[in-house]
């Protein structure tokens, strides 16, 4: 984990903060460094907690910078933020990361609020013709899925492992992906994720005969 000395950042004032899910936010402040969709920022509400690291959810040119967040049960950050109202004041570092490098005609496969950075990609109008493939655990989490269904159609995928109904595929995105019939080798593939996710998804591609150098990855740890 790196430490506020490692990093060069600032304190920001909170504009915007709702709950959009059970246990999850979307966090906002006003926009004062360029950025690259899929790069990361450092967060914090002070120096005695480290910084944890938030994929930007907006567009590289919107005038609010938003972070996508859920809430880790036991966790130091993530618990304390939602406390955090408009007005207050937070750290944010420097945006950092190298997720950044995207071919067109992509596939994106992202689980829970590993959304974030495709977001971006998509709100900023880069990369032609994306497929996205979100998975969740009950569909409140299909955060942005309005706007989804109208910009990508077909090629917005919704996996849901705890759904009751049959609005969506039933599973996860693991499951979607050893059944996919259109699932293409010659793609490109971006996975975003927790660490078990990214291992296991890379797993069923592999197999699917995708190569390897053919799968990049962001991990959430
Ligand atoms: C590149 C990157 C981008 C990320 N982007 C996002 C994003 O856009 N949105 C998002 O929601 N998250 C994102 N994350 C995850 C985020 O950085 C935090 O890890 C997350 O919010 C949890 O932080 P926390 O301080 O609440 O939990 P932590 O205090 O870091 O704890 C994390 C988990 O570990 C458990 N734990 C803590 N200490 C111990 C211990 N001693 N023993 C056993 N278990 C323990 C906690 O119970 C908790 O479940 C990203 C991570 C990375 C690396």
């Amino acid at each position: 984990m790196k430490s506020w000395n490692d990093l060069q950042y600032a304190k920001q004032r909170i504009l915007s903060h709702r709950q959009i899910a059970n246990g999850a936010y979307i966090l906002s402040f006003k926009r004062n460094f360029d950025f690259k969709a899929g790069q990361v920022i450092g967060l914090g509400i002070n120096k005695e907690i480290a910084p944890r690291l938030y994929s930007i959810a907006s567009a590289e040119k919107a005038e609010m910078v938003d972070i996508l967040y859920a809430e880790k049960s036991g966790g130091e950050l993530s618990p304390a933020l939602p406390l955090f109202r408009s007005g207050d004041e937070i750290l944010v570092s420097e945006p950092f990361g190298t997720f950044t490098q995207f071919s067109d005609d992509a596939v994106y496969v992202a689980a829970g609020t590993g959304i974030a950075p495709f977001m971006s990609r998509i709100l900023s109008e880069k990369g032609n013709n994306p497929t996205l493939i979100h998975g969740v655990s009950y569909p409140e989490y299909f955060y942005y899925s309005d706007y989804l269904t109208q910009k990508l159609g077909r090629n917005y995928i919704q996996c849901c492992s705890r759904c009751p109904a049959d609005d969506y595929f039933q599973g996860r995105v693991t499951d979607y992906l050893k059944q996919w019939q259109n699932l293409d080798t010659t793609k490109k593939y971006y996975l975003c994720g927790s660490a078990e996710m990214v291992v296991d998804t890379r797993d069923v591609l592999i197999s699917r005969g995708v190569p390897f150098g053919s799968i990049n990855a962001e991990i959430y740890f």
